[in-house]
């Protein structure tokens, strides 16, 4: 990241504790658990990423990854032992496709749930619920569908998938489930990004009740 005045690394470090504070939250939620799942967002000059296989609610903030506009890490020496999640160059295609300020992985028990259900389709589909108009730019008269991909047993080879997926994504659609696995949510700042994936979870925890499921 470029030189920073000190009113930006201020707020940069006040990121830094929000960021550690949610991933605190989606533990508690389950989202994060067993060092699954991850934040990232968008700040001038770059972005911030929290480090893969480490337990998400230990999380400091000086331990949060800084990359550049290329996703290049910037603070490595700093992260003597860290690593950079493998979902990085998915975060990255989000970012710059779907104009996202912030993403969100998880890895929640009601979601993987809904996705494995819907085994007919590639896309979950919600309607006729008012928490739909939670997400941004849609109506409780929508028929709201997100994409579901296929997992694959290492991160990294979601790209391609995630990628198509983006390509036919609907307009008012923020996030791309992965079957078995979880989703990627995103928002144009983290705060609505955390509010996107507290209203897919709770679509997904209604669905799989009115299908009967228990999670
Ligand atoms: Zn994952």
């Amino acid at each position: 990241m470029k030189t920073r005045s000190p009113e930006s690394l201020a707020d940069l470090e006040q990121t830094k504790l929000l960021l550690c504070e949610l991933l605190g939250n989606f533990y508690r939620l389950g989202w994060c658990t067993g060092t699954g799942g991850g934040i990232s967002v968008k700040v001038p000059g770059g972005y911030l990423m929290a480090p893969s296989g480490v337990a998400k609610e230990y999380v400091r903030p000086q331990e949060l990854f800084e990359l550049d506009e290329e996703f290049k890490v910037t603070n490595s020496s700093r992260l003597d032992g860290l690593r950079l999640s493998e979902c990085a160059p998915l975060f990255a295609s989000i970012y710059r496709k779907c104009g996202a300020g912030s993403v969100i992985h998880t890895h929640s028990v009601a979601i993987v749930l809904a996705t494995r259900h819907e085994t007919k389709s590639e896309t979950l589909c919600f309607e006729r619920l008012e928490m739909i108009k939670g997400i941004r730019g849609a109506s409780y008269l929508d028929r709201h569908q997100v994409p579901i991909i296929p997992n694959t047993p290492r991160e990294c080879d979601l790209e391609a998938s995630l990628t198509r997926a983006l390509d036919r994504l609907a307009a008012n659609a923020h996030a791309v489930f992965v079957r078995d696995h979880g989703a990627y949510i995103w928002g144009r700042d983290v705060m609505e990004a955390k509010r996107h994936a507290e209203v897919y979870e709770w679509l997904c925890q209604f669905k799989n009740a009115a299908a009967g499921l228990r999670s």
